[in-house]
């Protein structure tokens, strides 16, 4: 026996080695053994890391080896190749150059015949192998990744976390089902968001009805006492998850990945993509929000999300602009006096260039002039509408029903002379028909088709427009009879409302104004 080396062998393996049949952990441990048995060397230990990457030290049967150095136990490591120490360069570099000798310890990789305890050329090359492995890694973490996005963009769901919502399709592990739990708290906070609230007033409606939490799936423990799996999670929302969830496209059935990267494949650090290398593939699952809804709430959200969410809610925040210079208009509330106030961002930011005034007004005084001021145009709105109407003998709804009719008419029409034209072509090829009388008859049937093709187009624009009018009027009369205005109302009624310096107030509306 040579008892003056104790021998520790090192074992790692790791996906990204491939599927090599001789770096599986039991083919390096016979090679191992053998190659002790046959030296007669005095094995202390073995060190296994399975599943462990290359490109860092961070493993435990590694450290523990490590340990083990330190102490004395073991003066001698031995590998299958030098890539299973380590596939970092400067790393692997070190421990062989620096660390080992140091240490006393004799390295051994037998299949690349190095032997630091023997002065060989073997051993000068070690550096350079080194260099091979590491690029060996970069090249298959280059690798991982392009079949990773080529993945990605077949529309496939690549990542092991579901997002809320969804869970895997127990079929297919790269496609997303709903999960109806989840997905009605993701309906709700697209309801609660449509009716105007803000990220913060979501999260503590959910808090309140005490809704689970994403995490709250997730983060489970064992509760001995009543012998049961318990959340982790206390079941507050907040703000930021709020927000994530009103603003993933995930919802309408679109797959959005490749949000974050890798800086280095090396390092765990994780980055945000830029939103134009995000890879989107649209309609790979089903939807819980349909997209105009989700589009909608998209321009109800807080527009400048750089700044922190204001706590408060204003019912006209984000319509309100001055009249002056034409810039935003914003409301914050002054602990000092208790009350929310208006000021021309224009002026707030560049005060000293004397660019804009204050602009400055009582906030709540304000928002109930304005609010008057709705009401009052409505009703007149209403009034001009009502007597409009009794002019004409047919009312908006009778008229889109007139118009639905006749695009069902005109539709029907097209469709005979269709046939028709069909038959005319066959008696063509029987003989009934000659052909320059085929072109004749062909002619104005085609004519009179794309005549009608016209029609129905002129009478669709007309139906989506009296629609539109339905709506004001809809919009309308909810905003009359609520005591407590909607968000969602006011932004379907009015555009912007303009404040200028004198107090005067001009109001924007979505409809025309009579
Ligand atoms: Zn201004």
């Amino acid at each position: 026996m040579n008892t003056s080396f104790n021998v520790g062998i090192y074992i790692r393996l790791s996906r990204d080695d491939g599927n090599i049949e001789s770096d599986s952990i039991v083919s390096q441990r016979s090679l191992l053994n053998q190659y002790v048995k046959e030296n007669n060397y005095n094995i202390i230990d073995e060190y296994v890391d399975d599943g462990y990457t290359g490109t860092n030290f961070d493993r435990p049967a590694f450290k523990r080896m490590i340990k083990d150095i330190e102490i004395g136990k073991i003066n001698m490591i031995i590998t299958k190749d030098m890539s299973r120490l380590g596939r970092d360069y400067i790393g692997t570099g070190e421990l062989i150059e620096k660390y080992f000798p140091n240490n006393n310890v004799r390295y051994i990789a037998i299949n690349d015949g190095i032997d630091t305890f023997i002065d060989n050329t073997n051993n000068d090359i070690a550096p350079f192998k080194a260099i091979m492995n590491d690029m060996y890694a970069k090249d298959i973490s280059k690798k991982v990744k392009t079949s990773l996005h080529s993945r990605m963009k077949d529309g496939l769901y690549v990542s092991g976390r579901c997002p809320f919502g969804y869970m895997k399709d127990p079929n297919n592990k790269n496609h997303l089902v709903i999960n109806e739990e989840q997905a009605s708290t993701v309906k709700l906070i697209f309801d609660l968001a449509l009716k105007g609230n803000t990220y913060y007033s979501i999260a503590q409606e959910l808090t309140k009805r005490r809704i689970k939490t994403p995490s709250s799936y997730y983060n489970y423990v064992w509760n001995k006492k009543i012998n049961k799996c318990i959340s982790k999670e206390l079941g507050v929302w907040v703000d930021t998850t709020v927000k994530a969830i009103l603003t993933n496209q995930i919802y309408v059935g679109d797959t959005v990945q490749s949000k974050t990267k890798k800086i280095n494949y090396k390092l765990k650090k994780i980055i945000k993509n830029n939103p134009n290398d995000y890879i989107i593939v649209e309609n790979t699952h089903e939807a819980i929000i349909d997209r105009d809804t989700f589009n909608y709430v998209q321009t109800l959200l807080p527009k400048n999300v750089k700044r922190p969410e204001k706590k408060r809610f204003y019912l006209l925040d984000g319509l309100l602009y001055c009249g002056d210079c034409k810039h935003r208009i914003t409301v914050r509330y002054q602990n000092k006096t208790g009350k929310s106030y208006t000021t021309c961002d224009y002026y707030r930011t560049y005060s000293k260039y004397h660019v804009c005034t204050t602009h400055t007004n009582n906030y709540e005084i304000l928002e109930k002039i304005i609010l008057d001021n709705i009401r009052d145009i409505c009703n007149k709105y209403l009034d001009k509408n009502k007597i409009k109407n009794s002019l004409g003998n047919i009312t908006f709804e009778d008229n889109n029903l007139k118009i639905k009719k006749q695009i069902e008419s005109l539709e029907l029409t097209n469709k005979k002379v269709t046939e028709n034209l069909d038959k005319t072509y066959i008696d063509m090829l029987k003989g009934i028909l000659d052909e320059s009388q085929y072109i004749r008859v062909s002619k104005t049937l085609k004519e009179e088709i794309e005549n009608n093709k016209l029609k129905i187009n002129n009478l669709k624009k007309e139906q989506i427009n009296s629609s539109k009018i339905d709506n004001t009027e809809k919009y309308i009369n909810d905003f009359l009879s609520l005591d407590n205005m909607t968000r969602e109302l006011i932004i379907n009624l009015v555009e912007k409302i303009y404040i200028y310096k004198d107090k005067k107030v001009d109001i924007v509306f979505t409809f025309k104004n009579c």
